[in-house]
This record gives C-alpha cells, sequence and structure tokens, in this order.
C-alpha cells in the first residue's frame, strides 16, 4: 500500500493526545503536538498530586464493566492495550509500579512529573515536535488547522490526518475547557451535554457540623443509593460530600437528582457488622453511659460519624441498642445537587460513539479522530479514567498508522 500519511497534528498534549504521538512517531510519522497551554499534561501532574492512580488491577471482565454504558464500545480498545500494556509503557519510562490497597495501580514515584518529564523526552527524541500556546479554533474554508497563537496572531496547518485530544471541560484552568464543543458542533458533529463525573454533591449540614467536621474523612463505610451499595471513604466538605465510594455512585445520583431535585443517600457506618451484632454490642456496653461515649467505645466511631448520625436520624439518637444499630447501619444523607463541572474530577458527555467510523474517526470530518476525555464516555475513579484515555488515543493513532 502506498504510504499516505506521513504528518499528523495531534491536538492537545494530555495523556490522550501524547499516547497517540508515541505511537505515531515510533512508526515513523512525523507528528506535532499543539497545545493552548505553556506547558503540557497538567491536569496528568494535577492527577499526580493524589498519587497518580494509572489504572487498576482487577479481572478484566469486572474492569470493562466500569465504564457503564461505553462498556461495550471500549473494550476492544482496552483489549488492544490493557492494564497490564499500561504498567509496561510506565516501567518503560523508568517508573515502577505497585497495587495498592483495593487494587489501584500507581507508580512507586506516587506522582506525575517524573513519568511525563520522562515521556516529553522520549517523544522529543522520536522527533515528535511540540507546539505550545496555539489554540485551536477549528478549520478555515482551505479546509486548513487554524491556531490563534500566543500574541493573538493566527498559524495554520495541514497535516495529512489530525487527533483531537482536548479533553473534558472540568479544571478549564489546566487547559481543557470544552471551547472545541462549539467548533465540533459548528462541523456536525453530535454531542452530549457536559456533565460533572466524579464529582462532590451539595448537603445542607447544619452549621455545626459544617464549621466542626469539613475536612474529615469517613473511612471503610458503605453508600448505597437504588440497588447499588459501594464500600471505601468518603470526606466531608463544607458544602457536602466527596471522595472514591461518592464518586463510583456519582453517574447514578447525578442522573436522579436530574430526575428528581434531591436523592438520600444510606450511609452504613459499620459495613463490617451485621445489624444483630452491632446490636448486641451496644446492647452489652450501654449500661450508664451517654450515646456519644457508647458509641466512640463500642462501635469505634469517630466525632464526625457520631455527628454524622445526629445529621441523619435528628440530635436525640434511639435509646434502645437495635434502633440505634438500625441507625448506624443506615443514616441518610440528603444531597441536593452536584458540585459544578469545573471543580469536578472528569467529565461525562462529550463526542457522541454514534457519530464515529472505525478508528474513533469523526463521521463529520473524514481524517480526523477523536481520543481521551473529549468522547461520551464516564469512568469512577480507581485508575478507569486514564487507562480508558490511554487505551483511545493508541487507537486513534493506529487506526490513523493503517490507513498508510
Ligand atoms: C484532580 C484530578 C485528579 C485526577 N486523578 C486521576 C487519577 O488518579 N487516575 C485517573 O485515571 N484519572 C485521574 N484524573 C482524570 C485524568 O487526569 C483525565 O481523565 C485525563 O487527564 C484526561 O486526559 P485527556 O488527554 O483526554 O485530556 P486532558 O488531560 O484534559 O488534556 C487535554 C489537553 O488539550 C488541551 N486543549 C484543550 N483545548 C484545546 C484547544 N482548543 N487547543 C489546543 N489545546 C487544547 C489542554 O490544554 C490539555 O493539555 C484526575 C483528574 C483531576 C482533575
Amino acid at each position: 500500500m502506498t504510504k499516505t500519511i506521513e504528518s499528523v497534528a495531534v491536538i492537545g498534549g494530555g495523556p490522550a493526545g501524547l499516547m497517540a504521538a508515541q505511537v505515531l512517531s515510533a512508526a515513523g510519522v512525523g507528528v506535532v503536538v499543539y497545545d493552548r497551554m505553556p506547558t503540557l499534561g497538567r491536569k496528568l501532574l494535577m492527577a499526580g498530586r493524589g498519587g497518580l492512580n494509572l489504572t487498576h488491577s482487577e479481572d478484566f471482565a469486572a474492569f470493562v464493566t466500569r465504564y457503564g454504558a461505553a462498556a461495550e464500545t471500549l473494550t476492544p480498545l482496552i483489549e488492544a492495550f490493557t492494564p497490564t500494556d499500561l504498567i509496561a509503557w510506565a516501567q518503560d519510562l523508568g517508573q515502577e509500579t505497585f497495587i495498592g490497597s483495593s487494587g489501584r495501580v500507581f507508580p512507586r514515584a506516587l506522582k506525575a512529573s517524573p513519568l511525563l518529564r520522562a515521556w516529553l523526552a522520549r517523544l522529543a527524541d522520536q522527533g515528535v515536535e511540540f507546539r505550545t500556546r496555539r489554540d485551536w479554533r477549528g478549520w478555515n474554508e482551505a479546509g486548513e488547522l487554524v491556531f490563534e497563537t500566543a500574541n493573538g496572531g493566527s498559524e495554520t496547518a495541514r497535516p495529512d490526518a489530525t487527533i483531537l485530544a482536548l479533553g473534558g471541560a472540568s479544571w478549564p484552568r489546566l487547559g481543557s475547557n470544552g471551547a472545541w464543543a462549539e467548533v465540533l458542533t459548528a462541523r456536525g458533529v453530535e454531542l452530549a451535554p457536559f456533565q460533572a463525573a466524579n464529582s462532590g454533591f451539595d448537603v445542607a449540614w447544619s452549621e455545626v457540623f459544617r464549621t466542626r467536621f469539613a475536612g474529615h474523612p469517613l473511612k471503610n463505610i458503605a453508600l448505597s443509593f437504588g440497588a447499588r451499595t459501594v464500600r471505601g471513604e468518603a470526606m466531608i466538605a463544607d458544602y457536602g460530600i466527596e471522595g472514591g465510594a461518592v464518586y463510583a455512585l456519582s453517574a447514578d445520583l447525578r442522573e436522579a437528582i436530574t430526575k428528581n431535585g434531591a436523592v438520600t443517600l444510606e450511609v452504613d457506618l459499620r459495613p463490617d457488622l451485621s445489624r444483630p451484632k452491632l446490636a448486641d454490642r451496644l446492647h452489652k456496653g450501654g449500661a450508664g453511659q451517654s450515646t456519644t461515649n457508647l458509641l466512640r467505645k463500642t462501635a469505634s466511631l469517630t466525632p464526625a460519624e457520631i455527628n454524622l448520625l445526629r445529621e441523619g436520624h435528628g440530635i436525640e439518637l434511639p435509646k434502645d441498642a437495635g434502633a440505634l444499630a438500625r441507625a448506624v447501619k443506615s443514616t441518610p444523607i440528603t444531597l441536593r445537587a452536584v458540585r459544578p463541572l469545573d471543580r469536578a474530577i472528569s467529565t461525562a458527555g462529550g463526542v457522541k460513539f454514534s457519530g464515529l467510523e472505525e478508528g474513533l474517526m469523526l463521521g463529520a470530518a473524514p481524517g480526523v479522530h477523536v481520543a481521551g476525555e473529549m468522547l461520551d464516555w464516564e469512568a469512577p475513579t480507581g485508575g478507569y479514567l486514564l487507562q480508558g484515555v490511554f487505551a483511545s488515543g493508541v487507537a486513534a493513532a493506529r487506526a490513523v498508522l493503517s490507513k498508510r
């Protein structure tokens, strides 16, 4: 087959774009990575502040279910770039990984900067050119890519193929501001509206609780909503509640709030103890103690947890051991609203898969492929986001290569 693809523009220098650039440049294609920010990978660096959860070690069949409605579409992409491939890729860049508690995979350095530094050096070695401070604005009438430059000027490019990896719309100060949605809509690309994913929720805490306990963790709890129960941690925030277990339910919670206005999340503060066992302990330890002391000594509840019980069940907690155990095993919290998108960990919505052809190519713009968080999928935290982002970057790049 004759070689028709010699130059590729990758727009967006986050993990999806850089992964696409790596695959393409390794195959000898000339790649220019454009980004509107002065430096690349800013959101990846931010993810590194939380240790950089790269992927997850769980069984593949369970892994792919984390992508919910997009699982079927993303499965072949993740089969083609698996968690094992991701770990090998990190090791190849000198970053050993380890499996942390609950099966999450992290680099030993527990941050993104060494990985990003090694990665950018590798890409430069492979001949990738970086053009930062280039804000992509769409196409001109001649079909060229148009970028606004830092000094208010503009620059055009006519590559043989383009990969858009522009990210979602959360944390816009890190670069991905979602402005591409307008450009693609004008081009006839169908988008699902952006929504906050892996975000916190507003709760109308009492003033006392908010002031005293914002920033306190709720460890080893179980949260239930609808038919789903998730074990993990949450964090009390001054505005409400956030954290891994909340994020895991956030897609369902967000949809229910959109429909019903407010929803009730049930918290089990002692998921390892059955209700009868807990009731028995409370009964035996009860004589002559205040409820606070009883809960602290017998059920090891922290002051934040005891006061959360009061937020959910009222100041006067039940005296009866059975009723008190029931309260500990099921405290209702009313979630009133999803936190705004700009502080969410990720973005749901984006380019709909139905408008894509083979290899993540836009039906409305042949030769233009899309990767990463700008696609319409979401996943909980746990490494599933970066795995999906990397795998889609690989898929878009391989699709471009397949046309040579
Ligand atoms: C606080 C936080 C913690 C996180 N922790 C984790 C974690 O531990 N594990 C995990 O799996 N995920 C985590 N994530 C999510 C993960 O970082 C993102 O899913 C991932 O960075 C998305 O990659 P991307 O390449 O698709 O987009 P991005 O990383 O957002 O990169 C997009 C790039 O495109 C550029 N761009 C956008 N528009 C334009 C334009 N018009 N012209 C030129 N350039 C443009 C941006 O400047 C940016 O550099 C976290 C996110 C946050 C905010």
